[in-house]
């Protein structure tokens, strides 16, 4: 039978940072939130991940004992300045697609379990932050996220991996509470630009730029677009502010030269501009939350962030976009993106498609047309 210091080595070996252990008993504090909270958590079936199942190991294997956290860190290098702003972090080096990165780890380490006796099964949908606080292994911020205790200068730029095994270990110390400073004076929920954040660990998942991004229906809200910022693509907002990251992001990181290739494929006007081929090879396989048929908000997202750098370099190409799109809320939001850029050559594109607009587009005409002033 392996011990629990073999498993560590193991998980040393194979590169994760750190390596805790808990019991495979229910999670009930997750429980009582989904009930409170079904409003804000039913899109989660829509997408395929029943949370509430997750809360009960057993359901993911019926003789689960113990529960391994791996973790690991997805920021120990530097990312490009062309794409940091656009695209939250966690998703840059996201190998869950082409599995050449971490998922080859993740396998190697399971294998090492079975050629040892011992099943495992990885889930998506245990709540695996709070899996990693059980086994002792980081606390939580107000912001929902969690603070890793050894990695990364103990930030949140972590990501744990929940093992569900068969083989019964003793578990760690739990480290569940909420670990800001009082000084904090809670940056993140202030700072939080779609008000997601409601309080200290209350998140409304919908209003997040994150589900927003990616999940949010129709042309997105004039009240949110300019919150939303550069994002094409996730949000860091909350993890940026925070005082208790302030430490890594100092830190002088290496380049991450795998994400810095991809970057050429992910610059705006690419985005702006691809078709479906492009979408299938070069970016569903980083970023897959979206289907080849959600290709419109890809391209609203960055006609929205385009407009929102107030670079007039982008006036070319969102002029460009309107003409050749079919799709209505690309057009719209390409429309606001040129009144949020103003400026002489903006206006005049605005002017010129004035009189060949009409409903949702002739009104994002003339908002347009405040906007420059
Ligand atoms: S990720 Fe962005 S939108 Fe979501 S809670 Fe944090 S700051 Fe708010
Ligand atoms: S910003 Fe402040 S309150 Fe929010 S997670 Fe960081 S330390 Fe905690």
């Amino acid at each position: 039978m392996l011990s629990r210091n073999e498993i560590t080595e193991k998980a040393h070996e194979l590169d994760f940072e750190d390596i805790g252990f808990t019991t495979a008993e229910p999670f009930e504090s997750q429980r009582e939130i989904l009930q409170k909270r079904q409003t804000e958590y039913a899109w989660t079936n829509a997408v395929g991940l029943d949370l509430m199942a997750g809360t009960d190991p057993k359901n993911v294997l019926p003789e689960a004992r113990t529960i391994i956290v791996l973790m690991e860190s997805y920021f120990r290098k530097s990312y490009p300045r062309n794409l940091e702003p656009f695209f939250g972090r966690c998703y840059l080096d996201d190998d869950r697609v082409t599995k050449d990165g971490l998922a080859v780890r993740i396998k190697a380490f399971r294998s090492f379990l079975s050629q040892n006796g011992v099943n495992s099964k990885v889930p998506f949908h245990i709540p695996h932050r709070l899996a990693a606080a059980r086994a002792g292994l980081g606390t939580f911020g107000k912001n929902c996220l969690l603070y890793s205790n050894t990695v990364a200068r103990q930030s949140s730029w972590v990501l744990p991996v929940a093992l569900v095994v068969d083989a019964e270990f003793e578990p760690d110390q739990p480290t569940l509470e909420v670990g800001c400073p009082d000084w904090c004076k809670n940056a993140c929920i202030v700072s939080c630009p779609t008000g997601a954040l409601r309080g200290p660990r209350h998140i409304d998942p919908k209003l997040c730029i994150s589900y927003l991004t990616y999940y949010g229906s129709g042309l997105t809200p004039r009240d949110f677009r300019e919150a939303m910022g550069l994002y094409v693509y996730g949000c860091d907002r909350c993890q940026n502010v925070c005082p208790r990251n302030a430490a890594w992001l100092a830190a002088d990181l290496p380049e991450n030269e795998r994400v810095t290739k991809k970057g050429l494929d992910f610059q705006l006007e690419k985005l702006l501009h691809m078709d479906r081929p492009y979408f299938e090879t070069r970016i569903w396989p980083h970023m897959f939350y979206m289907s080849a048929d959600d290709i419109w908000r890809w391209k609203m997202n960055v006609a929205r962030s385009m407009g929102n750098t107030r670079d007039t370099k982008y006036v070319p190409e969102l002029a460009r976009a309107f003409q050749e799109s079919a799709d209505e809320r690309v057009r719209a939001m390409c429309v606001w993106a040129l009144g949020r850029i103003a400026g002489a050559a903006a206006r005049g594109i605005l002017e010129s498609i004035r009189p060949l607009g009409d409903g949702i587009i002739a009104e994002e005409v003339e908002y347009a047309l405040n906007l420059c002033g």
